[in-house]
Order: C-alpha cells, then structure tokens, then sequence
C-alpha cells in the first residue's frame, strides 16, 4: 500500500515488533521499527535451527506468515517493506505528548562500520586478536570484538563490541572498502582548545582541526582561555604566546 494514513514508532524488533511493523504498515502507516540491538528478530533470531534436520522453519510456525514461500518475513530473506524504515542500535531518548501527537527522540549509538561500504568479507574478524564469548550461542563458544550478531540475519551489519575491542587498529588496517572508521571516531573525542587573538588565526585552525576529525573549541583572550579550561577538559591546547 503506497498511500500514508500516519506515522507510527514500534519499539522492540523481536517477534511481537515484526508482526506489529507489519500490521501497521500494510494499513498503511509509514512505521519506523527500533531495536536497541544491532540485530533484527530478538530471540528468534536464536532459534532459527530446528533439531534435527538443522532446517529453518521458526519464522513458518509462528504468526509473522503466511505459512507458505510468500513469507512477508524471514530471518534469510529479511525484512523489507516501503511503509517500515529499520533503525537498529537505536534507543528512544525521550517521549512527549498524548495519543495521536506523540513526539519522540531517537538515540542510535554509532557502529563505526560504514553498512554501504562493508562487503560482508569477514577479514576483519579473522585478524582481530580478541575472543568473547558467544552470546549468540548462549555463551558455549567465542566470537571476535567485530563480529555478525546474527550469522543468518539479514540485514546483517558487523559491528563492534566496545565493551571488548582494544582499539588495536588490525580491523581497520585490513578492511578492503574502508568500511571501519575507528581511528575517525577516535578523533572526535579529542577536544582541543585554539586560543588566538587573531579570529583568521582562530578560524584557518579551526577548520583544518575539524576536517581532520577533532574536535575543537577556540577561546580570544587568556581570560577566556582560562575559562573554559576551568569549566571543560581538553587534550591540547594550541595558543598564541602574546596574548591581551
Ligand atoms: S573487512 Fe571491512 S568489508 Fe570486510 S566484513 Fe569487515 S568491515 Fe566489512
Ligand atoms: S580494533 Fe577492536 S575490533 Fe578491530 S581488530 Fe582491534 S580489537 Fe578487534
């Protein structure tokens, strides 16, 4: 159904989210689906093998299908629809407003994995040195810090585990479409105050600062200098030695 009647948000891209996403969008509401994971499916996603034939066939036995090959969703074939706009990774910040007028705030944490440009390889995986457990396989065997959450989901971005990856670089260094942007995003967290008189001065770092991925906030006297010193942290401070 191509015409709108209305926008709606559905939170949560497990069994329940799916089913509603498709409801709402094949009554013709433009439905933005959110899951905090980086993963479509919840826990289907995890029981997609049946014993013994090692088969998929979760998705046909539950009420997401029409329990023939015109599936509208399978974890293989993914979940496509004009009215559904997927958003993973994605958390709802805030929620204003009464029924029918709600306003809402997205928050999605970034992966540092371009999925446009990633191919699918796998290299980055095979030289990253850390080893996890598996949450995937309940913990019984070890995944890489950049890994497929989901061997089977599509869509089926890699993405990073934070929480493990050492920042050692090997991930970056191999990827052949320059799809990971770790050192970039490093960038970005270092602050680095210019402190100029001179605004062309102040300027010109600035914005060469800033192309190259940083961070940067500028001060014209000493006295603002100290100010913002004593109010933020920054990595570097760049700054003229005759100052007013
Ligand atoms: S090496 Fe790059 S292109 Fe290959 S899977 Fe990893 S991120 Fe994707
Ligand atoms: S930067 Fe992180 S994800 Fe990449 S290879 Fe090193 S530990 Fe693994």
């Amino acid at each position: 159904m191509n015409k709108k009647i209305g926008k709606a948000l559905v939170v949560g891209a497990g069994i329940s989210g799916i089913r509603s996403a498709l409801d709402l969008a094949e009554t013709g509401y433009s439905v933005t689906l959110i899951d905090r994971s980086p993963h479509l499916g919840g826990v289907l996603s995890q029981l997609d093998y049946q014993f013994p034939t090692d088969r998929c066939g979760m998705c046909k036995m539950l009420p997401l299908v029409n329990r023939d090959a015109s599936s509208q969703y399978c974890l293989r074939k993914g979940l496509f629809h004009e009215n559904i706009e997927i958003l993973l990774s994605t958390e709802m910040n805030s929620l204003e407003g009464e029924p029918g007028h709600f306003q809402v705030k997205l928050k999605q944490k970034p992966t540092w994995i371009d999925p446009e440009l990633c191919n699918g390889c796998g290299l980055c995986t095979e030289v990253c040195p850390v080893e996890v457990p598996d949450e995937f396989n309940a913990g019984l065997n070890h995944r890489k810090a950049i890994y497929l959450p989901v061997p089977h989901a599509i869509p089926n971005p890699y993405v990073i585990d934070f929480t493990a990856c050492t920042r050692c670089g090997e991930c970056e260094k191999i990827c052949p479409t320059q799809a990971i942007g770790i050192s970039q995003q490093e960038r970005k967290k270092f602050k680095i105050l210019v402190v100029d008189d001179e605004l062309i001065v102040r300027d010109s770092l600035k914005e060469w600062l800033e192309e190259e991925g940083f961070s940067v906030d500028m001060a014209e006297s000493g006295q603002e200098a100290l100010d913002k010193l004593s109010a933020n942290s920054y990595h570097l401070m760049l700054t003229d030695i005759k100052m007013p």
